[in-house]
């Protein structure tokens, strides 16, 4: 069962870093009219089925995930929801560096200028990757683990991490040294001591892959959340304007917007930071120094996936604004807010 949960009947709101998700999901609404199975290839004359909301939640990439799908039946859904975990957990299993057995673990262990033939899913997101850290000017690069390695260890000696350990780290870093052969499905690390740290895409990878899953077992209609990066199907049979997403801001401000065929992110530093002599860092840091951003901005992204939204969010992190026009243009329809805090060294 891999976790997956006896239904629940309420959704209980979520919160992420300094911005609450809470998805008002449309309860009392268990019986619908469309069906989850006519793009499938049924006869004309199939009778109209009745679909039921379910929700499963399972803890997966060190997060809450709930997926919310309808189906015919509760033996479907549990089916559905249980491929789309297991696909979640193929994901994390695939591109963690908390265990040094990861596929992504091996890959960077192999010597300097090896040709690795890695698994679909390692050579995709490392694909998609390439291109945020090209828009980005290199602001988004997942080849940071050495760093963010060097942070973790710092601080569990309450210190920042020195000078010459960062200089030494930095040699370790770059992705402009991974070498993809998408014809051969391999790759190869042009720098030793890589690390690859997927913290800031693969959450939202991963929600686009459990929602192909549910797709693929003919559940359209259906919202996969992980730790508040949110990619939804069609909308809900009962409400054709979307899944009913509201992002609360810490300052207690809200808003409120339906969603479909979509994914929505965040990225902030309230939730997840370091502080060290009065500097709050924040977890996403700047690849060029190192060092976590201390902005103090919360981003929220709208995009047609997840992967785009959970990159683009970071990217905004380390860039601000000035990056917002690059990638409108090249994601049309983006939607991009940023919220500023006074950084925490110029507070009073
Ligand atoms: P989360 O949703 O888990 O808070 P984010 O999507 O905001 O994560 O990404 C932050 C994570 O990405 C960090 O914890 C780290 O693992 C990794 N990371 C930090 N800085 C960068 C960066 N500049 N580029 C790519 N990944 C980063
Ligand atoms: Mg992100």
């Amino acid at each position: 069962m891999n976790g997956v949960t006896e239904p629940m009947h309420t959704a209980a709101p979520h919160t992420r870093k300094w911005v609450l998700f809470k998805l008002t999901l449309y309860l009392g609404a268990a019986f619908a009219l469309l069906s989850c199975a006519s793009i499938n290839s049924q006869p004309a004359i199939e009778p109209d089925v009745t679909l039921n909301r379910y929700e499963y939640a399972s803890i997966h990439m060190g997060s809450r995930c709930s997926i919310v799908l309808y189906a015919p039946t509760e033996h479907e859904a549990a089916a559905s929801a249980r491929a789309a975990f297991d696909e979640i957990a193929r994901v994390e299993e695939t591109l963690t560096d908390y265990r040094p057995d990861s596929e992504s673990m091996r890959a960077t262990s192999q010597p300097r200028g090896t040709w690795v033939i890695v698994s679909q899913i390692l050579f995709e997101v490392l694909e998609r990757s390439a291109l945020f850290y090209e828009l980005s000017n290199g602001a988004f690069d997942p080849t940071v683990g050495r760093f963010i390695h060097l942070w973790r260890h710092a601080q569990l000696e309450s210190r920042t991490p020195s000078r010459v350990e960062l200089v030494d780290a930095a040699y370790a870093v770059g992705f402009s040294s991974i070498q993809l052969d998408k014809a051969n499905n391999r790759v190869r690390f042009m720098r030793a001591g890589i690390i690859l740290d997927f913290g800031a895409i693969g959450k939202g990878f991963a929600a686009d892959r459990a929602l192909e899953i549910l797709r693929s077992h003919g559940c359209d209609a259906a919202l996969v959340d992980i730790g508040g990066d949110i990619a939804m199907g069609d909308p809900p049979p009962n409400n054709p304007r979307g899944w009913d997403v509201s992002v609360q801001s810490g300052n207690g401000a809200e808003w409120s917007t339906p969603l479909h065929s979509s994914a929505i992110a965040t990225s902030g530093d309230l939730e997840r930071h370091y502080e060290q002599n009065g500097i709050i860092y924040s977890h996403i840091l700047d690849p060029r120094t190192g060092v976590g951003v201390t902005h103090r901005r919360a981003v929220t992204v709208i995009a047609r996936d997840g992967t785009t939204a959970d990159s683009v969010a970071s990217i905004v992190s380390v860039l601000g604004e000035q990056i917002i026009p690059v990638l409108e243009d090249r994601f049309p329809g983006i939607r991009i807010l940023i919220e500023t805090r006074p950084r925490y060294d110029q507070q009073p």
